[in-house]
Order: C-alpha cells, then sequence, then structure tokens
C-alpha cells in the first residue's frame, strides 16, 4: 500500500501494544465508560460499572470536538483530574481524547492512552505531537477516509518515534441515514493483512443506535478485532453528549456476558 513502510506488516510480525497490565493484539480488550466526563460522580459510578462488568480500560472526554460550538465541549482540566480518581479507584487505565497539539504534553500526566478522534485524523500537527509523546494512541478512523489514508496518519505517529497505535474503526460515512455512521467491519481483516497494529473497533458511533451496539459488538469479536471501545453512561438520557447511543450498566453488563462467551469460542477454534 502507498507510503506504508513502518505500518506495513513484514513477516507475519504483529504489535501488541501494553497499557500497564492490559495488552491490546491479545485477546478481546473492552474499553468502557461515558461519552464526556461530566461530573465526578457520574464518572466513578459508570467507571466501577464497567470494571465490574469486565472491561479492560475506562474511556472518558474531557475534550470534546463538538459539530456544534453550543454544544457541550468538555470539562478540560477538571474532567482529566476526575479520570485520574477514576483509575486510582478502580485500577483501570483511562482512554481521553486529545484535540489540541499545545495540550499532548500535559494531557500525558493524566491519560493512559492518547484518543486522536475521527475529525482529527488528518490533523498532521497533531498526529506529529502524540508521536512524540510517551503514551499509546488510539487513532480513529476518519469518518470520510479511506483505509490508506487512515494508515498513512498511523504512519505519521510512528515516524516520530511512537511505536504504540492502536487503530479504531468507528464508522464512516456512506449513502446510508438510518444509522448514525457505517461500520465498517470488513476494514477489519484488510487491515490485519496491511498492517502489524492492532485494531479495534467503535459500536457506539459506528452505529449511534442502541439496539445495534450489542450485535455488532458480538460481530467485532466474529471479524478477529482486538477489541472495542463502547460508550456507557449511568442515566443514558441525562447525557450531555451521545445520549442515544449511550448503553446503561444493566445493558452493557448483559453484552459483555455475550461477548466474552463468544470470545471464548472464538479462542477454542484456534
Ligand atoms: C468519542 O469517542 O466520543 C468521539 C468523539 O469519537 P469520534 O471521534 O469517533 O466521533
Ligand atoms: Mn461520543
Amino acid at each position: 500500500m502507498k507510503g506504508l513502510k513502518l505500518a506495513a506488516l513484514d513477516d507475519n510480525k504483529r504489535t501488541v501494544v501494553r497499557v500497564g497490565d492490559v495488552k491490546v493484539g491479545e485477546g478481546f480488550v473492552v474499553i468502557a465508560g461515558p461519552c464526556s466526563v461530566e461530573s465526578e460522580e457520574q464518572t466513578l459510578e459508570t467507571a466501577h460499572a464497567v470494571k465490574e462488568a469486565g472491561a479492560d480500560m475506562l474511556r472518558g472526554g474531557a475534550f470534546k470536538p463538538r459539530s456544534s460550538p453550543y454544544s457541550f465541549q468538555g470539562l478540560g482540566l477538571k474532567g482529566l483530574k476526575i479520570l485520574e480518581k477514576a483509575r486510582e479507584e478502580t485500577g483501570l487505565p483511562v482512554v481521553t481524547e486529545v484535540v489540541d497539539s499545545k495540550d499532548v504534553q500535559w494531557v500525558c500526566e493524566y491519560a493512559d492512552v492518547l484518543q486522536i478522534g475521527t475529525r482529527n485524523m488528518q490533523n498532521f500537527a497533531l498526529l506529529k505531537e502524540v508521536g512524540k509523546a510517551n503514551r499509546p494512541v488510539l487513532l480513529k478512523r476518519g469518518m470520510y477516509s479511506t483505509i490508506e489514508e487512515w494508515l498513512n496518519s498511523a504512519e505519521y505517529i510512528l515516524n516520530e518515534g511512537n511505536p504504540d497505535v492502536i487503530l479504531c474503526e468507528r464508522g464512516i460515512r456512506t449513502h446510508e441515514t438510518y444509522t448514525r455512521n457505517t461500520l465498517d467491519l470488513s476494514a477489519v481483516p484488510a487491515v490485519k493483512e496491511l498492517t502489524h497494529l492492532p485494531i479495534i473497533t467503535d459500536p457506539s458511533h459506528g452505529t449511534g443506535r442502541l439496539s445495534l451496539i450489542p450485535p455488532m459488538s458480538m460481530a467485532s469479536v466474529a471479524c478477529e478485532a482486538d477489541g472495542m471501545i463502547v460508550e456507557v453512561h449511568r442515566n443514558p438520557p441525562e447525557a450531555l453528549s451521545d445520549k442515544d447511543q449511550s448503553l446503561t450498566p444493566k445493558q452493557f453488563a448483559d453484552m459483555m456476558e455475550k461477548v466474552r462467551a463468544l470470545q471464548k469460542f472464538m479462542e477454542a477454534q484456534k
């Protein structure tokens, strides 16, 4: 594929990205939590619930790249401090988005994994900056991007010296309007043919519909993704962002039981 050097698959040697005790690239890693950090109580309650249900890492946005400037933009530093507390209490590593290259170095003091959102996949200044950081990067696919463009964005990060890139298929824009995005699950095996980097899916943004998240999480296990990232809120109707795609803790726990059972079945086939 054009432009791929460091990201290209060579001799079937695959990268496992370590985040504390979690290994992305071995088994099926589940990252769960609210779309946005809204308050300490909301985040801690959700963090404990997802931990209880078997999540491996906690997600939560403190900087929100919203389509409208009038929508909730996130709590910033205050949100990062809440995430830090959630990590202390649960032991779950924290995945959080960084939207500005100026913020990368100091956000690393709070984040275990730096998320690059779909809208920033080709923000090359930001990619270079996270490439210099000593934290793994979760690189979401641009909603309008081809696989080639996405992998070249990973190449930018690797080229700055950061080897720990996790790809995330989060859905792309198609002519379909029933779903928020079209979760391109064929990208999972396609990416595995092209690169050694691990790839997870995002059934929440990938569908935007609650009812479609559990089946797409099962499909993510079945297509041999390395994990998924899912939005969970203690009270979805009250969520300040993405309320229509946020699972309740109970819905998440029920889904996790099925996901872990399918994972076991898949592993037994190997
Ligand atoms: C998110 O994870 O909340 C988010 C904003 O994701 P994306 O960049 O995929 O829209
Ligand atoms: Mn969201």
